[in-house]
């Protein structure tokens, strides 16, 4: 990929209904990288969405069988169009649905006027909803999806990092145990709903995408950096709470943010 370090670019973040602290993710980006960060509204307010639109866009990425990749065209005749129209307009969580990563980013980049779509403008959507790429022979479940406009799935920072095989030892086990309960006993070892982590969570996969369109491979292999491309909870726990941008990676940062200041002084 084209490096993209010379002009002055910009990065826009449109956040979910998640309670994230959003100017907490802006403010590390910048000083990271020197990339100015503007939090606009929800995407679909922002882009003045028409809601019946997205939401057979929406219905048309859903994942009916993990091990195909032709998901679209049935689902009007069951009347999910008209379900996921009412999660557009109520902001609810989609539990349970997995979207093909590669068709919401692309029913969401046709909002995107076209004066916004070169690399120098970095679109960062949050969405409340599972997503998922198909690699291999079936499709896995995403925290995040580099593209224009890149994903953070909110929901995918909880499910899509396998748990201890402990939590899954322990719930089969006992399948009665309320989840709850088993998710504050393993709450060193994993994320949990309303975790106030998630914010730390969210910086280090922002960054990612940062990384991703400046040119560089967003993922890093040592398991304590920020950019670790987690596959469990606890690795995720390890690299985005308790771990830090590894040597090489804060070299690069140091050449985008010079490069970002050399632009805006032109
Ligand atoms: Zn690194």
């Amino acid at each position: 990929m084209q490096r993209n370090l010379s002009g002055k670019n910009k990065i826009y973040i449109y956040p979910s209904a998640w309670k994230i602290e959003y100017c907490e993710i802006a403010d590390y980006l910048t000083e990271l990288t020197g990339i100015a960060v503007d939090i606009r509204g929800p995407f679909s307010e922002t882009f003045k969405v028409d809601a019946g639109k997205l939401a057979a866009d929406f219905a048309a990425a859903r994942i009916f069988d993990i091990f195909s990749t032709s998901c679209a065209a049935i689902h009007e005749s069951y009347a999910i169009v008209g379900i996921e129209r009412e999660f557009i307009t109520e902001k609810k969580p989609v539990y349970g649905v997995l979207y093909d990563a590669s068709r919401v980013a692309g029913l969401l980049r046709k909002w995107i006027p076209s004066r916004e779509r070169g690399l120098h403008s970095h679109h960062i959507v949050f969405l409340d909803r599972l997503i998922a790429t198909h690699t291999g022979e079936r499709y896995h479940a995403r925290m995040v999806y580099c593209s224009l406009p890149s994903i953070i799935s909110t929901l995918g920072m909880i499910q899509a990092p396998a748990r201890p095989r402990e939590f899954y030892n322990l719930r089969n086990a006992n399948p009665c145990i309320p989840e709850e309960v088993l998710l504050e006993q393993f709450r060193d070892k994993m994320l949990t709903y309303d975790d106030t982590r998630i914010t730390e969570v969210a910086k280090g996969l922002a960054l990612q995408t940062v990384l991703w369109v400046n040119g560089f491979e967003p993922f890093c292999e040592s398991p304590t950096c920020k950019l670790y491309n987690a596959h469990w909870q606890e690795e995720l726990i390890r690299s985005q709470i308790g771990g830090r941008i590894c040597k090489k990676h804060q070299k690069i940062f140091q050449r985008i943010k010079s490069n970002q200041n050399k632009a805006q002084q032109n």
